[in-house]
């Protein structure tokens, strides 16, 4: 992130705070990015403390939708894989034993998430607001991140193994690499995620080795041309797990979590220069 980038996002949340508090800004308030005052660095740091995140465009992809089921020929429309393939829009993706979908999961779960990165800072941006409608179709999901200029991408799942002694979560990305975001960028996003899921005392899956899987076949992943990574948060058909994902603190827990991988993956980002 460039620090005129992060100047944008200080004033932008100046702004904010500003409007908040009933106060008028002329846009002559508003400097160039280039001419930061030591004023406006010194502003600028004392945020960033409290505000880690400032300046810093995340979007988020809660998985599937509430109407995909019912019109499964909207759903079920081919669009590109991102390779040489085709897929459907959308699927309906999958639901606890006692009928909890993962849309709702993955929705509740990215609004919490939403909420706390925009405390410390982030800008966040979500692929959908609701379990209303159809889609967005994968290929837009993919291309989202791109779309809305965030620094990186996270796309929300839980998984659907039938067996019930299946458990655990883990992280994909897109493999073998057809853009520069896509390799190792992303690669070091999900073991950013991996780490502090789990720190949180998630279970890494009991099946995929390291909790790390890499597929050539998802064009939300195929498509992204940011840092991107697809969590499978866990089984929902496994006891313990389901049990957690139906439970608003067990979702809390999750959206925790995938924001300490936010912190640490930016935090080392920043470092760098990016
Ligand atoms: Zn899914």
């Amino acid at each position: 992130m460039t620090t005129a980038r992060a100047l944008r996002g200080v004033l932008a949340g100046l702004l904010a705070a500003l409007l908040a508090a009933g106060l008028a800004v002329p846009a002559a308030a508003l400097p160039e990015d280039d001419d930061a005052t030591t004023e406006e660095v010194v502003a600028q740091r004392a945020l960033t403390s409290s505000r880690p995140l400032l300046g810093w465009r995340i979007a988020l992809d809660p998985g599937h939708n509430g109407g995909n089921a019912d019109d499964l020929a909207a759903a079920n429309q081919p669009v590109s894989d991102g390779r040489d393939a085709l897929k459907p829009c959308n699927s309906t993706g999958t639901q606890t034993v006692t009928g909890y979908p993962e849309y709702a999961f993955t929705l509740d779960v990215a609004k919490r998430l939403r909420d706390d990165l925009e405390r410390l800072g982030a800008t966040v941006l979500l692929t959908r607001e609701d379990d209303d409608g159809v889609g967005p179709c994968v290929d837009v999901r993919g291309r989202f991140a791109e779309d809305v200029d965030a620094d990186l991408l996270i796309s929300i799942h839980a998984n659907g193994t039938a067996s019930p002694s299946a458990e655990g979560f883990f992280a994909i990305v897109a493999s073998p690499a057809i853009s520069a975001s896509q390799g190792v960028p992303s690669i070091d996003l999900a073991e950013a995620m991996i780490e502090a899921l789990d720190d949180a005392g998630f279970t890494p899956s009991t099946t995929v080795e390291g909790a790390l899987s890499e597929r050539a076949d998802l064009a939300t992943l195929n498509f992204a041309r940011r840092p991107a990574v697809m969590l499978e948060l866990g089984e929902m058909r496994n006891p313990d797990e389901s049990e957690l994902m139906e439970s608003g603190e067990g979702r809390e827990a999750y959206a925790e979590a995938i924001l300490h991988g936010v912190l640490a993956w930016t935090d080392k980002h920043d470092q760098h220069g990016e």
